[in-house]
């Protein structure tokens, strides 16, 4: 069994009164003023979190300060360490953008002032959401109200005080609630755009109805060929698979012209084209996933290389210059997301493998294979067995190797497997490219 997350979002009630309203602009300004004396104090000490640790020692006087219980201090907590751990992650970002451009060139210029900002509430002066869980809150269905089904049950600063604000989902939000297994936490986030002025964010778990047929797949992603895929069973090796959408070469064209703007200094359109650079490789990337999802059989479970590992250990260095250019925002990372997800929403499971240096050995013999072999990338040899296979029918089958050590619980015994792959290998891998199959 495995589950997945979804975010529900579901503006409150058009009839709550005022005194609500006014009691929720009171609770989310004194949680942003919480967030706000953590950021100050981590940012005075120069601190950026890692754990919840080196958030806490600040804890103590946050909650002098505020007046919010225990319960709400720790919600404010996992919010101060997600906000610092989003920073790190998009100043890693920026620090290889840095590292990749030329000094004193204009670009240069301009990326040096786009550096990150450490978190700080005051600057932005919005409202910062802090989660809501079982200790201050609740989501609740009722058949009491005649306005609406469900309410959200908090807490209120006065000890043992709780208040009922209505929400007002649709038919779809309804279905979402109804259909998952928990609801985790949720968080009222202000939205002065919006009449409602406050929407109920709900992260929603759901349970996938998994049956299990004992297959499993594993997933190389790529450059040229976006998805490569071995399906196994207890018979061996069912399918190799080759999915491709033709995201490089879109991208490709887009990364010409964002490159030509560049030189011309035209950041206005320059920023409007990045964007739109985002939705189209985010838009591939969710068709992608569908496609790869209804390939395969229900309860199959699909393994995925850690996509850190993609990155630095696969490209860097092999010669792939065309890769190495676009994987500046290609996300791996989103890709493997999107496929969990269709996944998991069909009846399949997806996991993520935590350990995965593979692409250079021989799956059978676990020796390092030459490539480029024959002057193709996609052509290995191995150096001990002689055995010539396809690069990516190799890292795949890998993979699936791992994760099946690694989730031992699962559908497939590892003595069973290796039997079964004892003569299967070549021939199928040869035969990959006519199982091709193409997105529009
Ligand atoms: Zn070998």
């Amino acid at each position: 069994m495995s589950g997945y997350v979804k975010t529900v979002k579901i503006p409150i009630h058009y009839d709550t009164t005022n005194k609500k309203l006014s009691y929720l602009d009171n609770l989310t300004a004194r949680q942003t003023y919480a967030v706000q004396l953590f950021c100050d104090k981590l940012n005075e000490e120069g601190i950026v979190p890692k754990n919840r640790a080196e958030v806490r020692e600040f804890s103590d006087y946050v909650r002098e300060e505020t007046g919010l219980s225990a319960g709400f201090i720790q919600q404010v907590e996992d919010k101060v360490l997600w906000m610092y751990k989003q920073y790190k992650r998009s100043h890693d970002k920026w620090e290889w953008s840095m590292d990749n451009a030329k000094e004193g060139t204009r670009w240069y210029i301009k990326l040096e002032e786009r550096e990150p900002s450490v978190p700080n509430p005051k600057k932005s002066n919005n409202k910062v959401p802090t989660p809501f869980d079982n200790r201050t809150g609740e989501v609740q269905r009722t058949d009491s109200l005649d306005l609406t089904e469900w309410v959200v049950h908090i807490s209120t600063l006065k000890k043992g005080n709780t208040i009922d604000v209505l929400v007002n989902p649709s038919d779809w939000h309804e279905e979402q609630l109804e259909e998952a297994e928990n609801l985790k936490t949720f968080e009222i986030v202000h939205h002065p755009e919006r009449e409602c002025e406050y929407m109920v964010h709900i992260v929603c778990e759901y349970q996938s109805d998994t049956v299990q047929t004992g297959s499993v797949c594993g997933v190389d992603l790529g450059i040229k060929r976006d998805l490569s895929a071995v399906l196994i069973d207890n018979n061996g090796v069912q399918q190799f698979t080759i999915l491709q959408n033709h995201k490089a070469e879109r991208l490709k064209e887009l990364d010409d012209r964002i490159a030509h703007l560049r030189r011309e200094e035209k950041y206005e359109v320059l920023k409007k084209l990045r964007n739109k650079r985002e939705r189209v490789a985010e838009d591939y990337d969710r068709k992608l996933a569908k496609q790869f999802a209804e390939l395969l059989p229900d309860g199959t479970t699909v393994f995925f290389g850690n996509p850190r590992d993609i990155r630095y250990n696969k490209y860097k260095g092999n010669g792939d210059k065309v890769g190495r250019k676009l994987l500046q925002h290609w996300s791996f990372g989103r890709i493997i997301d999107q496929c969990v997800l269709k996944l998991n929403e069909t009846g399949k499971n997806g996991e993520k493998i935590t350990e995965w240096n593979t692409s250079k050995l021989h799956y059978r013999c676990g020796k390092q294979v030459e490539r480029p072999y024959n002057n193709s990338f996609q052509r290995i040899r191995c150096s001990t067995c002689d055995d010539e296979l396809d690069a990516e029918f190799n890292a795949s089958v890998n993979i699936a190797v791992k994760g099946i050590s690694q989730y031992s619980d699962k559908s497939i015994e590892p003595n069973t497997f290796w039997q079964n792959m004892a003569g299967a290998t070549d021939d199928i891998a040869r035969t990959g490219d006519d199982l091709e199959a193409k997105i529009q």
